[in-house]
């Protein structure tokens, strides 16, 4: 049993590590005050070969796993979220369906630039009336004369109106199941797609420098062989992709969680009140101590849900378990940091009140925290509600 970093990645992890604290740390601020997407610094995480590690190099891939991608979003984490989950969505819900389910042909078509960076993908499951009830899209495709016909909407959808996204795998209604339940496909629209238009950047609490878009569908045609996996099996598979990506957020949570620790370690030594560092102090260091102990509990958590992923083991209830787990951990951690900074934290002045703003929507994307109760509690053997 082994849950330490093997020695790639390790580097991989001082490599990213580096990153964030000379080149993202300085300047992101400034991005998140301006709601700006960073394409500088996404151009970087390219360079890096960050959107390829869990790719084959046969695919443009950094021939890593899944460990890596996850050792990445931890440590971009630690220093800043927007681009931790650039990262994520991008690779493992924009990519990663296209790697797991698409024909020779997609994966030929869109795999090199993807796992490039030169390409962003999205991944639109979410509508305004379907998001922890994701069986409830009323999007639909009709399959007229080879081409499919989509029409609808979808809400929240990450990395889909940047200057670099290239595509938008979705999910939509292709016909009626035999037990009279919906059949649900997936299918890949290319950005640019007569009818399919992006709507305006939502104006969010936190996530201030990613990218999140309304997408409306009308009469958007794309040829047949652009449906990803099987016809029907859709839902099924974008569960999957879900599987997998909230141990990635659970790393992504870990970061900000770890990264709480930094920031007040930091500054309990150095800032002063009654005559002495605020540290010295236990009401301000079992602060930190506690901190501590949801950091390091939530990289145990992802650490062991991606071993069992990686092994072939069901992973399902312990990639909920380390979501839920390190999401709330990030929750606490930023509230914590923050009042250990005093007025100081609530200014934007420091990366603590950014981790405050980002922390919340940890509990709520990829499954909110209710839903990943509700996925443990079935996985015990407790009966549906
Ligand atoms: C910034 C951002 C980025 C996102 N990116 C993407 C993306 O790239 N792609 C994508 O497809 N989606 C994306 N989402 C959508 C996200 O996954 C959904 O918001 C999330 O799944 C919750 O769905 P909802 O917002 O419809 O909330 P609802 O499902 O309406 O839930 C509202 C509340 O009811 C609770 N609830 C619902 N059902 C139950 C139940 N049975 N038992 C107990 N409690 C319940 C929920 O837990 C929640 O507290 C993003 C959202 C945001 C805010």
């Amino acid at each position: 049993m082994d849950l330490q970093l093997s020695p790639e990645h390790e580097d991989l992890r001082k490599t990213v590590e580096q990153f964030a604290r000379d080149e993202v740390a300085p300047v992101i601020g400034d991005y998140y005050s301006r709601g700006e997407f960073p394409l500088p610094l996404v151009a970087k995480m390219a360079d890096l070969g960050l959107f390829g590690l869990p790719f084959p190099e046969e695919y443009g891939g950094m021939g890593g796993d899944f460990v890596a991608l996850c050792v990445a979003l931890e440590e971009l984490g630690r220093v800043d979220s927007s681009l931790a989950i650039t990262l994520e969505a991008g690779v493992s819900l924009g990519a990663m369906p296209i790697y797991r389910f698409g024909s020779e042909e997609l994966k030929a078509q869109w795999l090199p630039k993807l796992t490039s960076g030169q390409m962003l993908g999205a991944f639109g499951l979410t509508e305004a009336g379907a998001g922890s009830d994701a069986g409830g899209t009323r999007t639909r495709a009709e399959l007229i004369d080879g081409h499919w016909v989509i029409n609808g909407s979808k809400a929240f959808i990450t990395n889909s109106g940047t200057a670099i996204t290239g595509l938008v795998t979705v999910t939509a209604v292709t016909g009626i199941n035999p037990d009279g339940s919906k059949e649900i496909s997936a299918i890949l629209v290319p950005s640019g797609t007569p009818g399919f238009t992006v709507a305006k950047d939502y104006q969010k609490v936190g996530w201030n420098a990613s990218d999140t878009h309304e997408l409306s569908f009308v009469d958007v045609q794309v040829p047949e062989s652009n449906l990803v996996g099987q016809r029907g099996r859709g839902y099924a598979q974008f569960l999957r992709i879900l599987d997998e990506g909230r141990i990635a957020i659970a790393a992504l949570a870990t970061g900000l969680a770890q990264g709480c620790v930094d920031e007040s370690v930091r500054y309990a030594n150095t800032r002063e009140a009654f005559g002495q560092p605020i540290g010295a102090y236990q009401g301000v260091s079992f602060l930190v101590a506690d901190m501590e102990v949801r950091a390091h509990t939530s990289r145990l958590a992802w650490r062991d849900a991606v071993a069992r992923m990686e092994a072939g083991l069901p992973f399902k209830r312990q990639a909920s378990i380390a979501k839920l787990h390190s999401s709330n951990a990030a929750m606490d951690n930023s509230r914590y940091a923050t009042q250990v900074f005093g007025g100081a934290g609530f200014t934007i002045e420091y990366p603590v009140g950014r981790f405050y703003r980002d922390a919340k929507i940890l509990e709520i994307g990829e499954g909110t925290a209710e839903v990943q109760r509700m996925l443990i509690a079935r996985d015990l053997g407790l009966p549906r509600g």
